[in-house]
């Protein structure tokens, strides 16, 4: 605490983010970290851009990025916005869209950063309380409400909702944007980004950081009718104009021009996690289905907290949230193949050690 701080400063309660480690090395299945390298062809292309022109500012527009992406997704380069990371495209389309005197609906088992924004920009909010398995009650988003978002899949539960019903809460709610949270929908998924042109209240959200293992780039983007991102433009260009530089704008692009090596390595995960679940029931944890590149899990007899501490010690982090409903949850990002049998491993001597002192 500081006399210096502000009121909001004083009254913020920030986003922790999952340990980054530094004195040890570990397994990471805490952060959703993409366990492969990116394209070699982002790797070059940024190596590419780190020349003389650093000199001078980037593409404020990210014109090039934003065709390369309306191509590929099929769009118009005026109904793409990008910014350094989906992060902060989630802040400024909370500053741009949601109304201050209604609330803000979103699940009360989600992305932790959405209750951290709208304390931080004064909005109310109503947290829509999952179902017991976690499914997200539709007809609860049919009261007013002054914006709306969904994460699809959902984190940490890994659950993934139907565009069908996705829809639904779009149409009901056209005076309110609804954003959709699409950081890991190449996972599995279907994307809403097919409905951009009939939806004027839609907006969706993805990032590279997740699918295209380029959390360390800090790129994501947004895709919405051109007059929502317009709005964005407005307050990006009220608080920074440039939010990507020159090594960010070539790596992103690159990212969208290797499509083989994308797919191999999406489908590489995914498959890694559909080995994984079986091994975990029969060590007795409880798997929540998964379109996502993560696992929300609790064994049948264990709490969650002691594996978790258990793991650590053998050099494996995976995510614990202390928070009501999903405390004896245990978050696994999907490694790769021998990551994930190192994990096995550890966890059936985990069990056995604990069954066995019982
Ligand atoms: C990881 C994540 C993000 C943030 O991604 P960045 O692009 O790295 O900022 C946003 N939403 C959800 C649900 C995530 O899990």
């Amino acid at each position: 605490m500081s006399k210096y701080w502000s009121e909001t400063t004083k009254n913020i309660e920030p986003y922790i983010p999952g340990e980054q480690p530094k004195n040890r090395k570990y397994i990471k299945l805490n952060t959703n970290e993409n366990p492969y390298p990116p394209s070699p062809k982002v790797i070059e292309a940024i190596k590419q851009a780190a020349n003389e022109n650093l000199q001078l500012y980037p593409d404020p527009n990210c014109d090039e990025l934003r065709n390369t992406l309306s191509n590929y997704y099929k769009l118009l380069p005026n109904q793409v916005f990008v910014g350094n990371g989906s992060d902060e495209v989630l802040a400024f389309s909370f500053m741009a869209f949601f109304n201050k005197e209604k609330p803000i609906l979103f699940a009360d088992i989600t992305y932790s950063f959405y209750e951290i924004y709208v304390n931080l920009f004064k909005l109310k909010h109503k947290l829509i309380p999952l179902d017991n398995k976690f499914n997200l009650p539709l007809d609860s988003f049919c009261i007013e409400n002054g914006g709306i978002v969904v994460t699809n899949p959902n984190a940490p539960t890994s659950k993934y909702i139907s565009v069908e019903s996705l829809k639904k809460i779009v149409e009901y709610n056209i005076e309110s944007v609804v954003i959709i949270d699409e950081a890991y929908i190449d996972f599995g998924g279907e994307s809403l980004v097919d409905f951009v042109d009939d939806y004027p209240n839609l907006l969706i959200i993805q990032t590279l950081s997740k699918s295209r293992a380029l959390a360390g780039l800090r790129v994501g983007y947004a895709f919405g009718h051109k007059d929502l991102i317009e709005g964005l433009n407005k307050i990006k260009n009220s608080i920074n104009s440039y939010t990507i530089d020159r090594l960010a704008l070539a790596g992103a692009k690159a990212s969208f021009e290797d499509e083989a090596y994308f797919q191999s390595t999406r489908l590489k995960v995914i498959d890694t996690r559909e080995k994984v679940i079986p091994s975990l029931r029969e060590l007795g944890f409880i798997v929540l289905e998964s379109k996502a590149n993560f696992l929300f899990a609790r064994h049948n007899t264990i709490q969650a907290k002691i594996i978790f501490n258990e793991l650590k010690t053998r050099g494996i982090l995976v995510r614990y949230f202390n928070k009501p409903r999903i405390d004896n949850f245990l978050r696994i990002s999907i490694g790769n193949n021998e990551e994930m049998e190192v994990l096995i491993s550890k966890l059936s001597e985990i069990i056995l050690k604990i069954e066995t002192s019982n």
